[in-house]
Parts: C-alpha cells; structure tokens; sequence
C-alpha cells in the first residue's frame, strides 16, 4: 500500500510553499562562522546562558521539547547540545533509518515521500553541532527510500547547501548514505555505529556515551530518521508552532504506522496525546472482531488486552478497568500506567502498533514474538543468548500443554523443556526478566521476555480462584 501524506503538517510546504534547504540556508547566511562552543570549566549556570546568548536556534529546538522518535524519547536538543559542547575536531551526525522493529514503518514512508526533510535536518544538526560529516543509516531492504536519500543529498549539493564551502563559507559538511549489512540489532544505535565501522554489529557496553565516544571514537548525535524530519519545520515556525499542534496537555505531533486487525493498515500523523481508540478508528477501525489486544511498541513491549485492572492500592483499592482505548498516545501515560498495573515491567508505546481483534491466538502471537527475538539476539550476552531460547521454550511448553502433546512433538520447535503449570512459568519468566535486566547490553534482552510475560499476565486462563483479580 502507499501512504497519502498530503494532511501531514510536518511539511514545510503546507507553512509557506518554500522551496528546499530554504531553513538550512537561513542558518549559513545568518552564522557564516561555526558557532564556537564556551570554554571548558563553566558552570552548568554559565554555559546556560552562554547558549542562550549565542546559540539562540538550539534554545528554540530546546523549547519545542521535541523527543527522539526511535523509543527512548530523549529530548532532541540535549543530544544536539552534549556534541556542540564537544570541541573536538571530528563529530558526526549519525540518522538511524534501520527500522527492523516488526509494524515499525512510519520512517520507510518519510523517507519516501520527504526525503529533502531528513536531509534539510541533516543539514541543520551538523550545522549546528559543528559536525564533520552526516551519515543516513537505511536499512538494504529499502532501496526506493536508499535511492530518494541519495536523489535528495545530491540535490543539496547543487545548491551549495551540502559539501566543501557551503554556500561560499569555510564551512565543510557533507552527508552519505550506509546501508545497512541486515539484522534487527543493527537498529540498536551502537550496533549501528559498529556497523558503519565495518565491525560485527553488536552493541557496545556503555559508557561511555555516544554524545563523547561514538562513531570512530569521536562525538555523535544519533537520531531517529523522524526526530531529524521534524528539525527544518520548527526551526523554521518556532517552537510554538510545534508545541501547538497538540492535544493538551500534551506537546507536538508523532507519527504512528499501525497494522493487524485494521481495515486501513498505514501511517499517520497525529497530535502526541490522541487515543489509542482514536488512531484505530483513523486506521478504519478493528476488522474480523471486536478489539481483543495491541502490541503498542511492535511485540518488544508485549501485549495489552482490550481492558485491564490496574493493581489495587491505597487510593483504588477496587480499581475499575482501564479501556486501552482510552489511553493517551503519551509515551509518560504509558510508562506512569505500567507502574500501577505493577506487572514487573514496563509499559511502552513505540511507533508502530499492532491490533489484534479478539478471535487471534495470543499465546501463539506471544510465541512467534519470542521465537523472533531469539533469531535476532546478537549472543553477546550469555543471559539474552540463552534466556531467549529459554523464553521460546517456555511459550511452547504451553502451547503444548494446550494442545495436550510433548513439547518435544511440537512440530516447529526444537524444544525439551517439560511442560509446567503457567503459575511455575510465570515465576520462572519473573525471575529471568529481573536476571536480564540487569545483565543485558541492550534493549532485547530486557525486553525479550515481555511477549510471554504479558500472555501470562493477561490471556493465560487462570486458575478459578485468581479469575477475579484479572
Ligand atoms: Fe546482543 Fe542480547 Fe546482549 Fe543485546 S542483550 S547485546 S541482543 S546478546
């Protein structure tokens, strides 16, 4: 399917029909020199206010409280600021367009149909950083968006934007595209960096931080191929004009792709606060059922049902469910529900959802999404290398048990975990989740759990006495 982008308003054009690099441009003629950064040994206090006097375009990036796009949601300006801060010889910027999430694809049509934005964002980070060179990181199943990236870096060198001496300056910066050697984990943004090292793509123990130690050693930004698309049109409009386009008291838009059970499977561009219940019903609402579940970051954040009692306490003692529905699209609704459901893990909102209607088989979804991540784990770490086969076998322990075979008989997997009680598995998957948090490098491994952790959690049947608590 393609994606009609013509309601998107982080297009410039919809603010004033400019032509592109226009923003780009404004910032060369108005700082012809780099912007040098304050001297070593200021005060947090002081360097505050030298940016203020000198660097007022960070400020504005600053109040627009644009976050990264890619998970995390750290703020765009602080990554920007740290390597400004950096008065090194060599920074790079660094756009992570790897998107292996699975329902992950909102940057694949970005990059598609505004490609002179990611390259316009481009531009302005290693402007404003005093960067050496940019580097759009796109992963190789994507060669119409590999191809744009290059159309698009091409065009701005004819205009002088990108290259040796921008626009007649001393200034040099000029962006590639690298494509990615394939694999999920090399969307990590360390991976990433020894990818484009031609290293084996596996994370790095931090720290050291990117924003000091990244590509070739040297300070990096890296951001998410949207974080950068946002950059030309709020610096171009102001902060308040991205702030403005929210759903109070939320700030700014997101994108979001979203597929499953939907009639109208796509992306969308929403103001940060919609609904889930919303953006389902942009996407054509459920289809083949009612709304059974979503996985609301692919299946990394496991799945929610369609409603759900947050654990009793002190002020609820007798909560009433919570509609999914009705949940905000807030990465901070989502975190701050996750502690009260006290689940053991949190709760996340990525960008790309998946809807489930209410005939599909979780425990099978929850299977597929564990058998995925063991595929993916890099094996850097004993416990993520072993606690994913494990997770993999636990999920068809039950399927098993289920269906009332062996496990070693289930046809697909080489399995010879016994098959327990979901009460014996449930502790089993609580104590590995606690044992690769704390000994995982990166985000799978203490993710790799949730898929089985949340079946359990929400669609296991469950003994009669504990029905009531669900
Ligand atoms: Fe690799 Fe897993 Fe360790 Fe991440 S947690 S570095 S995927 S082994």
């Amino acid at each position: 399917f393609r994606v009609d982008s013509s309601a998107w308003m982080i297009d410039l054009y919809a603010q004033g029909n400019l032509p592109p690099y226009t923003v780009a441009r404004k910032f060369v003629e108005e700082f012809r020199k780099p912007i040098a950064p304050p001297q070593a040994g200021l005060s947090s206090k002081e360097t505050t206010a030298y940016i203020e006097k000198v660097h007022p375009w960070l400020k504005v990036l600053e109040k627009s409280g644009l976050m990264g796009m890619g998970g995390a949601g750290v703020p765009a300006a602080k990554k920007w600021t740290d390597v400004w801060l950096e008065s090194r010889a060599e920074k790079y910027i660094v756009a992570n367009g790897d998107e292996s999430e699975p329902a992950t694809f909102k940057d694949r049509e970005l990059i598609l149909q505004k490609a002179h934005l990611l390259v316009e964002g481009m531009l302005l980070a290693g402007l404003m950083t005093n960067a050496t060179a940019g580097i759009i990181f796109i992963r190789h199943e994507y060669p119409e968006q590999i191809q744009a990236a290059r159309s698009a870096i091409e065009q701005a060198r004819q205009v002088g934007i990108c290259g040796k001496s921008i626009l007649g300056t001393e200034r040099d910066y000029d962006l590639e595209v690298f494509v990615s050697p394939g694999g999920y984990i090399c969307g990590e943004q360390s991976a990433l960096i020894e990818a484009i090292e031609n290293k084996r793509a596996q994370p790095r123990n931090r720290p050291p931080e990117l924003g000091t130690n990244g590509l070739w050693n040297c300070p990096t930004v890296v951001n998410n191929i949207e974080t950068l698309s946002w950059t030309p049109a709020i610096l171009h409009n102001g902060a308040d004009w991205y702030i403005n386009q929210n759903r109070a008291p939320y700030k700014g838009r997101r994108f979001f792709s979203i597929s499953g059970d939907v009639h109208k499977p796509g992306v969308f561009e929403v103001p940060i606060g919609l609904t889930l219940g919303e953006l389902i019903d942009l996407a054509g609402g459920v289809q083949g059922g009612e709304l059974g579940a979503v996985a609301t970051s692919g299946p990394s954040g496991g799945f929610l049902p369609a409603s759900f009692r947050i654990a009793p306490n002190e002020a609820q003692p007798n909560p009433e469910p919570v509609s999914l529905r009705s949940l905000p699209l807030d990465l901070t609704v989502f975190r701050n529900k996750g502690r009260e459901l006290k689940i053991g893990y949190d709760l996340m909102l990525g960008a790309g959802l998946v809807v489930y209607n209410n005939t599909r088989d979780m425990l099978q979804a929850a299977r597929n999404a564990a058998q995925f991540f063991r595929n993916e784990s890099c094996g850097k770490c004993v416990p993520c290398r072993i606690g994913s086969q494990k997770m993999v076998e636990l999920g068809t322990g039950l399927l098993a048990e289920r269906e009332d075979r062996k496990p070693q008989d289930m046809p697909d997997e080489d399995c010879t975990a016994p098959a327990t009680s979901p009460g014996d598995i449930a502790r089993t998957v609580k104590d590995m989740k606690r044992a690769l948090e704390l000994t995982s490098i990166c985000g799978l491994g203490t993710s790799v759990s949730n898929p089985i952790a949340s079946y359990l959690q929400f669609f296991a049947p469950k003994p009669e006495g504990e029905r009531k608590s669900r």
